[in-house]
């Protein structure tokens, strides 16, 4: 992704590893049938579904979004050295050169002064920690750790067979009660606002679905605006078709309201969309497509 200016703000963006690719996405989106992808495939850019292989990509990455004053770093992926199983058993031990990527753009764990999760889930929490002498320590040593209330409520105390619990019970132990017990969290009610400093704004915007507490983070300086949207989407196919899911939504029909209402509120407007997964260039703007409805259209 090329660097996205936002008036002052800068938004960047580093890959935790290389990504993964699915086959054919019968059965990843339940309900999704081959005629029905032969429709939306037709509107789906190149670089989102891989026709010669029949593969979707999806990608790992965080945002960097620098103010005027100051480093945030916007979901923080798998983690390395963290022990996962059931469905998240692919990210298990993982050792993947996430810092060495952070300093290719030129930055210091000890540079970050905020880190958001977007929501609670493994994904996007793992770097919240690394492995230090056999403890868990915040890897970003002078950051605010911003985690929804409601989301640390949520997941405190999840019993072992709820849908949930796979996707977040291992995490929460090792990159988010760490991240609380430092005291570098700031636990944050929706509607928190970030940063307000001249004409940056920086606020977060409830988005519960995906999971209880999932919020949004916008950007905003002068005519420009960024909206990073966690996993409200996963993939580009998700603007085509909303009721689209992979199945891991805390409550489905929420977060396809979640994802109908961002496309409503921004079809052919300026803002520039940041999903937590769409695959490399990842950044673009939702677009309506000729026939009707919208289609997810790429920066150049
Ligand atoms: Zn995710």
């Amino acid at each position: 992704m090329k660097p996205v200016q936002l008036g002052h703000m800068r938004v960047r963006k580093f890959e935790e590893d290389a990504g993964v690719t699915v086959p054919i996405p019968i059965g990843i989106f339940p309900g999704l049938t081959a005629e029905r992808f032969k429709e939306l495939q037709r509107d789906l850019d190149p670089r989102a579904f891989d026709a010669a292989t029949e593969t979707l990509p999806f990608s790992m990455h965080t945002y960097v979004l620098e103010t005027r004053t100051k480093v945030i770093l916007i979901d923080t992926c798998n983690g390395n050295d963290k022990l996962r199983t059931g469905v998240m058993a692919g990210s298990s031990m993982l050792n993947n050169k996430y810092l060495e990527n952070l300093a290719a753009l030129g930055l210091k764990p000890e540079d970050v002064d905020m880190v958001m999760c977007t929501h609670l889930h493994s994904d996007h929490v793992g770097w919240n920690t690394r492995l230090d002498n056999g403890r868990w320590v915040p890897t970003f040593p002078n950051a605010r750790y911003l985690m929804s209330k409601t989301d640390v409520e949520a997941y405190k105390s999840l019993p072992p067979d709820h849908p949930q619990a796979a996707l977040v019970s291992e995490a929460f132990k090792d990159s988010v009660l760490p991240v609380i017990a430092a005291g570098k969290a700031d636990l944050i009610e929706h509607n928190h606002a970030v940063e307000r400093e001249m004409d940056d704004n920086v606020w977060i915007e409830g988005a519960p679905g995906h999971t209880p507490g999932s919020y949004m983070l916008h950007a905003h300086c002068g005519h420009e605006h960024g909206l990073f949207c966690g996993d409200v989407f996963h993939h580009p196919i998700q603007i085509q078709d909303t009721t689209l899911h992979l199945g891991v939504d805390d409550n489905l029909e929420k977060a396809q309201a979640q994802r109908r209402r961002v496309v409503e509120t921004y079809t052919d407007t300026a803002t520039h969309l940041f999903a937590a997964h769409f695959p490399a260039p990842t950044a673009g703007r939702i677009v309506s497509r000729k026939g009707g409805g919208q289609r997810f259209q790429y920066h150049t």
